[in-house]
């Protein structure tokens, strides 16, 4: 596909291209899906940026659970997303051409119990919840576990998509979980339960979601796709505190007070993947049974563009 020149959309024109949808323009579009939380706020700061620098239009697919979205990603219903790695390296295994092309955020999330559990020792025998198996969540509370001695067969683990939790929690239907923000952070607001670990307390230089590219969009549009990552790392460094407050309030339905806390535990200012920090990835994935034969970094991560 050849590419247009970039200045063809304007601002007013790229919306009503949006609208109507179609073909002729898609070469100045990238589709990028993500779901409201503060994990993809890179991915929302660079649709702000981006448009404005390249005259290239990030055209921004909101979804309501890691399921609908993965659909989206695996069919080519859209470019790329904003998605927890552990799926998208479960759909590489199963034959889905994907790239991870960056990090989504570094650290971010937390474990959060009701107030009676005080230790990783106490978890055991209670019901804990997670969003997919295939997450940083999953391996986060296997990580707790392990401190203890435990594994996840001593607790009962429940799947909850992540605006369930903080209500289920203050219900006593569970007794913790591990989820991304700012669902940990709207149950601390609500009294419902305390910050048992931060992820950089079991897992330093964790990984979660990750942006992800298909194959298909890298081949045929491999210059805006470079324009793509470029922007995002650098969205990522403009994220101040400050700035990813704003950003979270455009585009995430969560009060302030919520927001304040839950970003005093996530940064964006270096979205680079390491081998090394994915080969632990790859360990862990392994370790606690989330995959077998997990893509490698040569083949699942883009890091030359
Ligand atoms: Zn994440």
């Amino acid at each position: 596909m050849k590419k247009i020149i970039a200045g063809l959309i304007a601002g007013v024109l790229a919306f009503s291209l949006t609208a109507c949808g179609k073909k002729s323009d898609d070469s100045n579009k990238i589709k990028i899906a993500y779901l409201p939380i503060t994990h993809s706020l890179a991915v929302l700061e660079t649709a702000d940026e981006f448009a404005e620098k390249t005259g290239l239009q990030v055209e921004l697919v909101k979804y309501g659970s890691w399921n609908e979205l993965m659909d989206a990603l695996n069919s080519g219903r859209v470019d790329g997303a904003s998605v927890l790695i552990e799926l998208a390296m479960k759909s590489k295994e199963q034959g889905i051409g994907l790239k991870a092309v960056a990090l989504g955020h570094i650290d971010g999330n937390v474990i959060i119990t009701s107030n009676d559990i005080q230790s990783a020792e106490d978890l055991k025998g209670k019901t804990i919840a997670i969003p997919h198996r295939q997450s940083s969540h999953n391996i986060l509370l296997n990580d707790a576990l392990a401190m203890a001695g435990l594994t996840i067969d001593d607790i009962n683990v429940t799947e909850l998509t992540p605006t369930e939790m903080p209500s289920a929690l203050a219900s006593g239907q569970i007794d913790g979980y591990c989820v991304a923000e700012p669902f940990g952070a709207k149950a601390v607001s609500l009294n419902a339960g305390k910050v048992l670990f931060k992820s950089e307390e079991l897992w330093e230089n964790s990984l979660c979601c990750g942006l992800v590219l298909t194959d298909k969009f890298i081949e045929n549009n491999t210059d805006n796709a470079k324009a793509f990552v470029d922007s995002y790392k650098q969205a990522g460094k403009n994220l101040t505190k400050e700035k990813t407050l704003e950003t979270a309030e455009k585009y995430l339905s969560q009060e302030k007070e919520v927001l304040e806390l839950s970003l005093q535990w996530i940064s964006y200012d270096n979205l680079d993947i390491t081998e090394d920090d994915y080969n632990i990835l790859i360990e862990k994935v392994k370790s606690y049974g989330l995959s077998e034969n997990p893509p490698l970094y040569a083949d699942f991560v883009k890091n030359d563009f």
